[in-house]
């Protein structure tokens, strides 16, 4: 067994996720490195040790390997080429190669209809014409980027007679998947870990709420037919089973109304939809993070109580610096506030999140939108 005290972690990515990662690491009494990639990091308020230099870097890639004694990663926007030089150096989970399907939809697409996981119909365009069969063929969908897509970003939605040639021109890249449009019912989540030895562990389903494309409230236990939590909970596992992977997943799956589930999109990380696990079970999906990723055997993953993440955007805010009155989160005793250190708030950012627990989901999700429509109030927008 593996000696966690003389152990060095390396993140790669200085985002909230990298953050609240080091935050369990410390409780553990980890040391870390983070590499920032250059851009803003609220990790590194967390880390023992910092490089602030580009993903591509190869001094870099040698100093991480020279610090860190094993890696993963808190973003999947990594060059994989830097992610696989870094695994040859020292244990990095997930593999490169897993990385590398959850940060291309293309590839992840490709890789789920290979294996026979239900996802939307799709073809990968890159011209006008193709994108005219595509629609033909399909019927209305989505047009998402390739790569580097976030909170919906790079999408654009087509309806039935829009003009192929226009919404190519409008769609800023090379190389496009164009899928179809999914008439779902709900948005549902599963957080699943895989460890060393390949015993896998799942959260409990999250329904997930979005506002303007980004996610806004995650409410756990979702409030579906145990059936179809167990369906989610098994396709969950089979991605990361047919992926051999290590680490901690998110996989979003779109409800539809007669209770089938198609798989959306893998988060190869912890993720948004997971932040309930923090006060809501026994192990929080950063604690599992870490044991899957230090090869420790993986942590329960019980629910406490049922509860309801609220997002914290930066519209909420009523100047760029100049946060919400956080006083009546803190007069709900069964409340909790996470915030991420951001500097500036922008309406789209993602300043921090709240975890309400309570008696029923219902009565969580009550507390969570007062609040949210009070703060919205007062925000900025
Ligand atoms: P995020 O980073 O928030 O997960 P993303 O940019 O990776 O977003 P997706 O998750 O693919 O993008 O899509 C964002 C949202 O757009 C989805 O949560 C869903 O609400 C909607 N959406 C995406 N694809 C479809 C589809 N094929 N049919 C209907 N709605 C869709
Ligand atoms: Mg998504």
């Amino acid at each position: 067994m593996r000696k966690v005290d003389n152990e060095v972690i390396g993140v790669i990515g200085g985002g909230q996720l990298g953050r609240m990662l080091l935050m369990q690491a410390r409780q553990m009494n980890l040391k870390s490195v983070v590499w920032t990639g250059g851009h803003e990091a609220p990790a590194i308020e967390i880390a023992d040790r910092v490089i602030d230099k580009p993903f591509d870097d190869v001094d870099a890639i040698m100093e991480f390997c020279q610090i860190a004694t094993v890696a993963t990663v808190e973003f999947e926007n990594i060059p994989v080429k830097t992610l696989e030089r870094v695994a040859q150096r020292i244990e990095l989970h997930p593999s490169p190669q897993a990385v590398g399907i959850c940060q291309n939809r293309e590839r992840e697409k490709t890789f789920l209809r290979q294996h026979g996981i239900p996802c939307a119909d799709f073809d990968v365009v890159t011209n006008a014409n193709g994108l005219a069969a595509a629609m033909e063929r399909i019927g209305p969908g989505m047009l998402k980027t390739a790569d580097f897509g976030y909170d919906g970003s790079g999408q654009i939605r087509v309806k039935n007679g829009d003009g192929p040639a226009e919404i190519w021109e409008q769609f800023d890249a090379p190389r496009g998947v164009y899928e179809q449009w999914i008439a779902y019912e709900r948005e549902v989540s599963v957080m699943v870990a895989r460890g060393a030895n390949g015993e896998t562990a799942c959260y409990p389903l999250a329904e997930n709420r979005h506002r303007e494309q980004i996610l806004d409230l995650t409410l756990v236990p979702a409030q579906v037919d145990d059936s179809v939590a167990q369906k989610a909970t098994e396709l969950a596992r089979r991605v990361a089973e047919v992926m051999d992977y290590r680490g901690i997943m998110g996989v979003e799956c779109f409800l539809m109304a007669d209770g089938e589930l198609v798989v959306n999109e893998m988060a190869p990380r912890p993720h948004n939809s997971g932040h309930y696990t923090m006060e809501a079970c026994i192990h929080s999906q950063f604690d599992q993070q870490l044991r899957a990723v230090m090869g420790l055997p993986l942590g329960s993953t019980r629910l406490l109580s049922p509860v309801v993440m609220l997002n914290l955007l930066g519209d909420l805010w009523p100047g760029e610096t100049e946060a919400p009155d956080w006083q009546p989160l803190f007069e709900d005793a069964n409340a909790t506030l996470h915030l991420y250190g951001k500097a500036k708030a922008s309406s789209r950012r993602k300043m921090g999140h709240a975890n309400f627990l309570g008696e029923t989901v219902a009565d969580a999700e009550t507390r969570a939108l007062k609040l949210k429509e009070l703060w919205l109030a007062s925000g900025q927008g």
